[in-house]
């Protein structure tokens, strides 16, 4: 049976929301981002689509291979997006989280039905950040029916997903910021690095999953944004709304300079 028969999936249906119009900057933050107030770099109409959560690889219709991602980082990205004037798309896997207010959300469940949503949005967008947990491999099968015990064991094959960053990527436009991230256990600064070529992004934003600080679920996080061009910063360690707004200034800045 095709993979798309798969009944637990929500329905995805890119092209399904018309995608609004880019909305006038304020000049003025709504909260959060210093003392002032006040944008700290040249206020531009940024539209900003971000991937959220992990995905999930059904075998049957009720059992899936995933990964602990809860879409806080991604979230917490699409929230300061927005409150620093953005327009902003959210495409999500399954996540446990409020929608941030004022932020367009597009939930989706396999890595399939995440590209297609992001393919379907990425034309018109300023900057992509990909935060997504993609599920790096799909069961090359996908049974109908719930598979039953027999007290064997159970061999399941798998296939590589689509990367849906480097798809995405091949077809960019020179002025598009893409950001990837790169989620390590070791060498994490050399690992991200090799993504930026690899996969044809301008920036990634590094950070450890190992061991119990590593980012999956916690609270705090800190990352290491990193350039094709040598540019280094580190954000946090803090909470992930504070690493999260470091990261869209850093952005916001580095747009500000390049449209002067
Ligand atoms: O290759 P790796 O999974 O380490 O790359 C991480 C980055 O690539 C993240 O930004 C993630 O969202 C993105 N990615 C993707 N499609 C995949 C796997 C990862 O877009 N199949």
């Amino acid at each position: 049976m095709a993979r798309s028969a798969n009944p637990t999936s929500r329905q995805c249906q890119p092209y399904l929301e018309p995608v609004p119009p880019i909305l006038p900057y304020p000049l003025v933050f709504s909260g959060g981002f210093g003392q002032s107030g006040r944008l700290p770099f040249t206020p531009l109409a940024i539209r900003c689509l971000i991937t959220a959560g992990p995905t999930r690889e059904f075998f049957d219709p009720v059992r899936f291979v995933s990964n602990p991602s809860t879409g806080k980082m991604g979230f917490a990205i699409a929230a300061a997006a927005k409150a620093a004037g953005w327009t902003v798309d959210l495409v999500s896997g399954p996540v446990a989280l409020a929608e941030p207010a004022g932020v367009m959300l597009y939930p989706v469940v396999t890595a399939d039905e995440m590209l297609r949503q992001t393919d379907a949005l990425f034309g018109p967008c300023d900057v992509l950040i990909m935060t997504a947990a993609v599920s790096d491999w799909r069961p090359k099968v996908m049974h109908p029916q719930k598979l039953k015990k027999d007290g064997a064991g159970l061999t399941v094959e798998f296939e590589p997903v689509p990367d849906i960053l480097a798809t995405l990527a091949q077809r960019r436009r020179p002025d598009q910021l893409l950001v990837g991230f790169a989620a390590e256990t070791e060498n994490i600064e050399a690992n991200a690095l090799a993504k930026l070529d690899r996969k044809g992004i301008d920036l990634v934003a590094a950070n450890s999953v190992a061991g119990p600080d590593g980012a999956f679920g916690n609270e705090l996080n800190r990352l290491i944004l990193l350039g094709r061009d040598g540019f280094r910063q580190a954000l946090g360690p803090a909470t992930k709304t504070v690493v999260a707004q470091q990261l869209i200034s850093a952005l916001a800045t580095r747009l500000a300079a390049a449209a002067r």
